[in-house]
């Protein structure tokens, strides 16, 4: 027997038992995203590998070192299984001509791919979701983000996450600002790790991200791009406190943060959890207001954010019985030829009132079977036999508190799964 064929390294399998819980937050965003206007979009999972180093850009880890790119042999492009969603969204915005009937609110999500080495919290397939507003210039719309953030945290009952703010500037602040930097660590360089050696002159920005406690100690009397900001960014920047000052959403203003992606300006943010170790951010974003120009689009402003998914659903409870959208209301048991007539009747008669139904496939003992409807985590057991098909009488057992077994028809069933779960129209 030839060895069995495992999944890739670093991506991983989603189990029924599992996926309840993605399904639970699948249906938490949609809702919340729906309250806040922002519509979903869809793209493909591979694109032109161009798109990811215009928009990332070619100094970063994900260009570096972190893309699956791979030829077509068919055509010879070179095409790469996105990292991330922000470029492909904004190529599709530019591609379909979207901002022409004005701003877009926009949502994504989906499976993100970097050659990255795997633990916990961190994979090479890993899902996102992403929200992007893009034709919006004010700090209000960095503030809207922010705050829905904030309300999501709530609704998944993930509190606390501690939010810290930053701003880039725009370019000619931050221009001024790589000089300084640059002068600065010049003094060090035998005191750099290879990393930031390596892009202190090609993207001295995305060293003050160094998770080297060494590099980060040199950091501590590094000049800050806040004394270089322009008064413009200066007052986004105020205005946006100010909103979340009133709206009561707590932070704290690191004047390090710099995005891992290059094309950031003005307005970063980053959620984090303190409970997940190492890898603890869980969304971040800020404003790009040069990317739609840099993909080829007419100049726009624009931001947004992307959370990690498997990161956010680590901090959600395993409360068992919560994350049940997915088990059925009601599980068939039958025996006898009449009975399994009549039980594929009650079935399909329930599921157009739209109850969750498994009907027992199979023969099998009555006991074997309510082992199975028990297993299955319905609330009841409908149990046909012959003599019960004779009337059109159904007897359903509740499985999950002591209540009496009744004998009811079709009709009555529906109602009481109703009454037990008054979320069902
Ligand atoms: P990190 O510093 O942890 O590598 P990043 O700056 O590369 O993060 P972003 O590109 O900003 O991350 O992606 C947004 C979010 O997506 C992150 O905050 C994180 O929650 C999640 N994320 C990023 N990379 C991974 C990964 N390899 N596995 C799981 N989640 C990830
Ligand atoms: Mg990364």
């Amino acid at each position: 027997m030839s060895s069995a064929i495992r999944a890739v390294r670093g991506m991983n399998d989603i189990l029924p038992g599992e996926s309840d819980k993605w399904g639970y937050f699948e249906d938490t965003i949609r809702t919340w995203l729906a309250t806040y206007g922002y519509r979903n979009l869809r793209t493909p999972v591979v694109e032109q590998t161009d798109l990811f180093v215009r928009s990332i850009g070619s100094v970063t880890d994900i260009v570096e070192k972190e893309m699956y790119t791979f030829i077509d042999h068919l055509n010879g492009e070179q095409l790469t299984l996105r990292p991330e969603g922000t470029a492909s969204c904004v190529r599709a915005v530019i591609e379909h001509n979207l901002l022409y009937t004005g701003p877009q609110r926009l949502y994504y999500s989906g499976p993100m791919f970097r050659h990255e080495r795997p633990q916990k919290g961190r994979y090479r397939q890993f899902h996102q979701v992403g929200v992007e507003a893009l034709g919006f210039a004010g700090p209000d719309i960095d503030a809207e983000h922010i705050i829905m953030c904030a309300r999501l945290w709530r609704l998944l009952d993930i509190t606390p996450v501690r939010l810290e703010i930053g701003t880039l500037g725009n370019l000619e602040s931050r221009t001024i600002y790589r000089a300084r930097l640059i002068n600065y660590l010049e003094r060090f360089t035998d005191q750099l790790d290879e990393d930031a050696r390596r892009r202190l002159h090609s993207n001295p920005l995305r060293i003050l991200d160094s998770k080297n406690p060494a590099v980060q100690e040199l950091l501590k009397d590094a000049p800050r791009l806040f004394d270089d900001l322009d008064e413009e960014s200066l007052a986004h920047f105020e205005s946006l406190q100010t909103i979340l000052r009133n709206r009561g959403v707590d932070f704290t203003i690191n004047p390090r943060l710099v995005r891992g992606l290059d094309y950031y300006n003005r307005t970063v943010f980053e959620w984090v959890s303190d409970r997940l170790g190492a890898q603890g951010t869980i969304c971040a974003g800020g404003r790009y207001d040069g990317l739609i120009a840099q993909v080829g689009g007419k100049p726009a402003p624009a931001c947004g954010f992307a959370m990690g998914i498997e990161r956010i659903l680590a901090l959600m409870a395993d409360l068992n019985g919560i994350y049940t959208a997915n088990r059925p209301d009601v599980y068939v048991v039958h025996q006898g030829e009449m009975a399994t007539g009549f039980a594929w009747e009650v079935a399909e008669y329930l599921r157009d009132q739209g109850v969750k139904v498994i009907l027992h496939n199979g023969a099998g003992a009555f006991k074997g079977q309510m082992k199975k409807a028990d297993a299955s985590g319905a609330q009841f057991a409908a149990i046909i036999g012959d003599d019960e098909a004779q009337v059109r009488k159904i007897s359903l057992k509740p499985l999950r508190e002591p209540a009496e077994q009744v004998s009811v028809d079709m009709a009555e069933i529906s109602i009481l799964v109703r009454k037990i779960n008054p979320t069902k129209n």
